[in-house]
């Protein structure tokens, strides 16, 4: 089986391009960070139920340990499934991305969605994103990349994406906190945000969805840029 590993910092154009790559090269295409965001919402909820304050975050390996036990989740198509319902716009907020980083820094968390993620990838080629899957999850895989882009072309990125959310957010704010999970993932001390020795860095500032998935399968295909 084949397994394309695509890991990057936030908005990088890792999901744009990994599914588009997918579905060219007719492999499944899996979303992680679409499990960490599940997860996040999850955690939300749990708090909103318990009026929890931030203070209050002392309690939330506990919290997180009793989501994980009962926590369900799948996609159908590019839809999330949890827990039996679809919440696919649910975990795209921008509540949700302020969150997630935080979340996903705990080793519970990383350890039962690193086994979900290798579960889902048997039997089928696969093209996987997130932030450790050349590192921790796959360090096997047969083709790695690292996709890099500046934190103003991110931002502006993610602003058009949640405008179709109707979501209407500051630029300037959005740098910050894209800057700000950067900067969580990257320094975390459980499977942090780095480039695998062996991955082939890309910067999509200049590039067009087109021009990066061809970059790509050209790699796969020969192990040569273009
Ligand atoms: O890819 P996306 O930006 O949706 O990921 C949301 C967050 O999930 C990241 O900022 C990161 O904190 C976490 N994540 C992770 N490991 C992955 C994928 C995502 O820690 N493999």
């Amino acid at each position: 089986m084949v397994v394309i590993a695509i890991d990057g910092p936030a908005a990088s154009g890792k999901s744009t391009i990994a599914k588009k790559l997918a579905t060219e090269l007719g492999y499944t295409y899996i979303d992680s960070g679409a499990m960490y965001r599940a997860v996040t919402l999850e955690y939300l909820r749990h708090c909103e139920e318990l009026n929890a304050t931030k203070q209050s975050r002392g309690n939330d390996e506990a919290i997180l340990q009793s989501i994980l036990n009962d926590f369900q989740f799948d996609f159908d198509g590019d839809d999330v499934i949890i827990n039996g319902q679809d919440r696919s716009p649910d975990i795209r907020t921008n509540l949700v991305s302020q969150n997630v980083s935080y979340i996903a820094s705990f080793k519970t968390v990383r350890e039962k969605l690193v086994e979900l993620q290798r579960q889902m990838s048997q039997s089928k080629d696969i093209v996987m994103d997130g932030r450790d899957i050349g590192t921790v999850v796959f360090p096997d895989a047969d083709l790695k990349i690292f996709m890099v882009a500046s934190a103003q072309v991110r931002a502006e990125r993610r602003a058009a994406q949640l405008k179709t959310q109707g979501e209407e957010v500051d630029i300037e704010q959005l740098v910050k906190e894209i800057e700000k999970r950067d900067e969580i993932d990257s320094q975390r001390e459980h499977s942090p945000l780095v480039k695998a020795d062996d991955a082939i860095e890309i910067c999509t500032d200049d590039l067009s969805i087109e021009e990066v998935t061809k970059v790509i399968k050209s790699y796969c295909r020969t192990g040569e840029p273009l």
